[in-house]
């Protein structure tokens, strides 16, 4: 459905949890957060009828992350389920990896096809540092097996100087053997990231101004990423600026949180409950078709340098 700015939106980002197997320093307090009682959190059946009622504005791709969506028990038969959706075209995750390599083949089987992977070094001490206790190796290894499945991978990297720009290179470097996407995101001053962000930003442009041996390559219009290559190499580099490049003009997306609201912009403060809605799919549908519409033009982190969104990132999923 075309928005008041007349943006296309077809996607759909549902976190289903905010608890996380993980405490990455950017994201999540070290004490981690306070368990919401069960009957405050989504069920899938009520997942199932957001999508479905969302359909028919046009809502074609979804994309499941969390906290981490693979601690759920039954992410397999959701996903099953999600897939047999005609109108949805497209199902993704986004996971810290620390599961996937034994949920990959009954993930493939549900229908998954692609996977967004968070990792932000490939040194062992530092991983376990950065995400506070996480096992790098099992992370290796569930890219290793999506990629033998057929299950397409992007690595998303996020970017913090005096933490990880060393790796910079040796992360460009993996795509010359193995057919990932990196993606370099910007930090941005959210939850955990707040306190990290004024030490720690780095631009995309100043990374790539270190890089001219990446070739740029054209980028899809409602792409968050803009798109490099090194000459023969077997992936891709990306880069998401959410500060030094906003791509709101070009936003094609709306979130479901884990509580049952929408977010029409992951940096705004504006949420709606929908889920006393989900038992009445015309209603809902309608109520979406107006939050679609007056879904914000863009958000304001480069002037303001924090979000006004009161969820986390791990509430609302990236
Ligand atoms: N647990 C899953 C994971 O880590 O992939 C999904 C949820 S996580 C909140 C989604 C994405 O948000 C991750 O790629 C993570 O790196 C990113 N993220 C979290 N906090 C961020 C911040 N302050 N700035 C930029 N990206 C952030
Ligand atoms: Fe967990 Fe993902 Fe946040 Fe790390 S970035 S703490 S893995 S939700």
């Amino acid at each position: 459905m075309i928005d008041n700015y007349g943006r296309n939106i077809d996607y759909l980002r549902i976190s289903l949890t905010d608890r996380c197997n993980l405490r990455c320093i950017y994201c999540m307090p070290e004490q981690g957060v306070s368990k919401k009682c069960h009957e405050d959190v989504i069920r899938f059946e009520e997942v199932l009828k957001i999508i479905k009622s969302a359909v028919p504005l046009g809502i074609k791709k979804i994309r499941y992350t969390g906290g981490e969506p693979l601690i759920l028990k039954n992410i397999s038969s959701l996903i099953s389920e999600t897939s047999k959706i005609q109108q949805i075209k497209d199902i993704a995750i986004t996971t810290n990896g620390i599961l996937l390599y034994d949920l990959a083949d009954e993930l493939k089987e549900a229908g998954l096809k692609r996977v967004n992977i968070s990792l932000d070094t490939l040194k062992e001490d530092k991983f376990s540092y950065i995400t506070r206790g996480g096992d790098l190796n099992k992370v290796l290894k569930a890219i290793e097996k999506c990629i033998s499945l057929g299950i397409k991978v992007k690595v998303n990297t996020v970017l913090i100087k005096g933490i990880n720009d060393d790796e910079i290179k040796n992360f460009i470097d993996l795509t010359r053997e193995i057919p990932v996407e990196i993606r370099f995101i910007e930090l941005m001053p959210i939850g955990e990231g707040e306190k990290l962000y004024k030490s720690g930003f780095m631009s995309s442009e100043d990374v790539l101004n270190e890089f001219p041996e990446l070739i740029p390559l054209e980028s899809s219009k409602s792409s968050t990423a803009s798109m490099y290559k090194l000459i023969d190499s077997k992936g891709k580099v990306g880069f998401i600026s959410p500060l030094s490049c906003k791509f709101c003009s070009n936003c094609n997306r709306i979130r479901l949180t884990s509580m049952g609201t929408i977010k029409p912009c992951l940096h705004s403060a504006k949420e709606i409950n929908i889920r006393e809605y989900v038992d009445n799919e015309v209603l809902l549908t309608s109520v979406l078709k107006d939050i679609i519409y007056n879904k914000p033009s863009q958000h304001h982190l480069e002037c303001d340098n924090k979000s006004h969104s009161l969820k986390m990132m791990y509430q609302i999923g990236g």
